[in-house]
């Protein structure tokens, strides 16, 4: 009797313990049921507008495709309350930018940012279509970056049918232009982001045939281009080489003393990647010139790379009365999130452990982002990878993850909603 009676006794103390354990777990990390239910219920369409989008080629030279991206975009915008406008990119093929913007009630300023072009050439949806293969889809540009605009449409509609007004300003921008270094809309991404507190960027994170967690981004190196020029003088190369000053030979010692010139610059790297003189064979070279590739991963150091390249220059000559010159030219900026940038991705990473799942802060990846421009001045908060899981971007039977969809939705306006509480 008194075991009896003692082990009900104890079970249900065990039990009590377990409810109370469990309470005090799900008050730590419960997620958001109704934001979460909101998501997967926004999957199907989600999908549907991903399909339309994959199903308009839009390499970065194709206008015409790119035009009809904007046309489907802005469609979407102004569904869920957004007011819409175009600009033209200032350079490059001279497709549309579009930007979003919707007054709220609140006080915090937030961008989100995706791309609209792709790095693939016409006619790529014959060898490469839109497919659907169990927990994968295909097309090209799904993910990188077609997924990214998916997710942010589709979370403003999330948020905008929760009637969530908790910011100042809600603004989207999409260019046309970020695979070929965002040269016509890279300025107005940093003048824009600027007007705000944060920015979301909307690039893919990695599949799990990759990795293995999804990723946010807090770093980017930067591209600059180092160009070398040397002019030597022409004098025929049979009667009389000596009256020549090769500019070929001159280039070559120059290319040899600068190679290791970025070794003792922290943030930049430097590879002298293409040569050229373009003769004639029997003249002695008049001009040469090479161009280097350069990553930066700490800003100015592209500036401090230029001076100590000049001063190579001017240590030593292998040919008299050659003139060189370098120069260096920054193209997109190296992106670093900083300590804010890691504060807000800490909090979605909170986030995502509300659905039991991890999210890895990647600190540097080697391949460029507009991420960059929005954080260029240092005044906004940037975080980079809010986009789909996928993998093949830039290569063949590019995919994405259709198990990350509900997980990145929930995140965007989960996180969204956490920043108009700031
Ligand atoms: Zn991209």
């Amino acid at each position: 009797m008194t075991t009896r009676a003692a082990l009900p006794g104890l079970v249900s103390t065990i039990a009590l313990a377990c409810g109370l354990f469990l309470a005090a777990a799900a008050a730590q990390a419960a997620p958001d049921a109704k934001l979460l239910a909101a998501a997967e219920k926004a999957q199907p369409a989600l999908i549907e507008n991903l399909k339309e989008m994959v199903l308009i080629e839009s390499g970065s030279l194709n206008v015409e495709g790119l035009q009809r991206m904007a046309t489907v975009i802005e469609g979407r915008l102004q569904k869920s309350g957004f007011s819409t406008e175009r600009r033209k990119a200032t350079a490059g093929a001279g497709a549309d930018i579009v930007i979003g913007t919707r007054k709220g009630t609140g006080k915090r300023r937030i961008m989100l940012q995706a791309h609209m072009d792709t790095v693939y050439a016409p006619g790529i949806l014959g060898s490469q279509p839109y497919k659907v293969d169990g927990n994968r889809i295909y097309g090209p540009g799904i993910a990188d970056d077609k997924g990214g605009i998916a997710v942010i449409l589709a979370s403003l509609q999330i948020l905008a049918d929760a009637g969530w007004r908790d910011y100042d300003t809600l603004t989207v921008l999409f260019n046309p232009d970020e695979e070929v270094g965002s040269v016509g809309s890279g300025e107005l991404i940093a003048t824009v982001a600027d007007q705000h507190d944060t920015v979301l960027s909307f690039e893919p994170t990695a599949a799990k045939s990759v990795a293995k967690n999804e990723a946010l981004l807090l770093g980017a190196a930067g591209i600059a281009q180092a160009t070398l020029e040397v002019k030597g003088r022409a004098s025929h190369a049979g009667a009389a080489p000596e009256l020549g000053r090769n500019a070929l030979y001159e280039l070559s010692h120059q290319l040899l003393q600068t190679r290791d010139v970025a070794k003792d610059i922290p943030g930049a790297t430097l590879n002298w990647t293409v040569a050229r003189a373009t003769g004639p064979i029997n003249q002695i070279t008049e001009r040469a010139q090479a161009l280097g590739d350069i990553r930066i991963t700490q800003p100015g150091a592209e500036a401090k790379l230029a001076s100590a390249l000049q001063a190579k220059l001017a240590s030593s000559k292998l040919i008299p009365d050659t003139e060189t010159t370098v120069k260096v030219e920054l193209g997109r900026p190296a992106f670093i999130a900083g300590d804010r940038g890691r504060a807000l991705a800490e909090k979605a990473q909170a986030i995502y452990k509300e659905l039991d799942r991890e999210l890895t802060l990647v600190p540097m990846t080697g391949g460029g982002t507009d991420a960059a421009y929005a954080a260029r001045s240092g005044k906004a908060t940037v975080v980079e990878s809010f986009g789909l899981a996928g993998f093949g971007y830039h290569a063949k039977d590019e995919y994405i993850e259709v198990d990350s969809i509900v997980p990145r939705l929930y995140l965007a306006t989960r996180l969204l909603m956490e920043i108009g509480k700031q």
